[in-house]
């Protein structure tokens, strides 16, 4: 089985710490990936609020440095994917498929040939904002009032439709969600969000919003942050369950996914404290009587299909 997460911050959290990939005190590193059974990662470089004024390029340019200095430090363990092909033929090789995500579109810096760029250094999905309102459109942090997406995040997208490239509405707010489900000729990608009708976070999506994601063929990666699965007590590994649940009941079983944000998160769940322990999702699912092919889809088949119809 292929378990596929579509968003950690292991590039950030590393590069500001120095620390290793291959062991290290964090939610993901190489032995955890072990333990995983490997399958296929989205990396994201986080472009981090205090780098918005004129070193959002810079500090990511480092990131996808990181990004490429690992494939070549650990070719046994890790390698570039870019593709659904890619996907395909490196698990089959026994190694992780290591995606390239961006997460905030800061890092563009208004420029589509940067966009275009970025492409050629692999990047294969772009979270158009973080919690902010950036050149492209209005984060969740902006609130309702904050508006939709700009021209330029309007051309950023058509862009990334023409090259190939996952559009991400994780943190967008709610007009921006609608705005690119409006316009995007391809399916779209909630990297790590969750439902609001489980836990009430402007993070999360509503019901109308995962109905419509959904129906568009696109995919929604369940976040394992505490705090978007559930108020006033501890998470545990079950709230990450009652998130898929739900997300199967109003948009189907094909457009649920696994969008931990490991590495981005202060706190986990009960039960999922690492990548390595994210196995035992499929197995209480499987105990909850989903069928061996629906549990294949929830932990990365589903994920897998969408890269495979937009990248490809
Ligand atoms: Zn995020």
């Amino acid at each position: 089985m292929l378990i596929f997460d579509a968003h950690v911050d292991t590039l950030s959290r590393l590069l500001g710490s120095g620390r290793s990939l291959a062991e290290n005190q964090g939610h993901v590193d190489l032995a955890k990936l072990r333990q995983r059974k490997k399958g296929a990662q989205f990396f994201a470089a986080f472009v981090d609020p205090r780098c918005y004024h004129g070193k959002a390029l810079h500090s990511t340019m480092e990131m996808l440095d990181l990004f490429w200095r690992w494939m070549e430090e650990y070719p046994g363990d890790l390698a570039f994917a870019g593709s659904g092909q890619d996907i395909l033929e490196v698990h089959s090789s026994g190694r992780v498929a290591s995606l390239l995500a961006i997460e905030g579109g800061e890092a563009l810096e208004g420029s589509l040939a940067n966009l275009r760029m970025f492409y050629r250094l692999g990047v294969r999905l772009l979270t158009l904002t973080w919690n902010h309102r950036n050149d492209l459109a209005a984060g969740q942090g902006e609130g309702p009032g904050g508006g939709g997406l700009s021209r330029f995040g309007e051309a950023v997208v058509a862009e990334m439709n023409k090259l190939g490239m996952l559009v991400d509405v994780s943190h967008l707010n709610e007009q921006g969600f609608w705005d690119v489900l409006r316009i995007s000729d391809a399916p779209i990608i909630a990297s790590h969000s969750n439902a609001r009708a489980l836990c009430d976070h402007p993070r999360n999506l509503t019901d109308q919003q995962i109905a419509a994601l959904a129906e568009r063929g696109g995919v929604i990666g369940v976040n394992f942050y505490p705090h978007f699965l559930v108020k006033e007590r501890q998470a545990t590994i079950h709230d990450v369950i009652e998130q898929i649940e739900h997300l199967v009941k109003v948009g189907g079983v094909d457009c649920v996914a696994l969008g931990s944000d490991f590495d981005g998160i202060s706190g986990t769940p009960l039960g999922l404290e690492h990548c390595g322990k994210v196995p035992e999702v499929a197995e209480i699912l499987k105990e909850r009587g989903y069928t061996g092919s629906e549990v294949e889809k929830i932990m990365g088949g589903n994920l897998l299909r969408l890269c495979q119809t937009v990248l490809d």
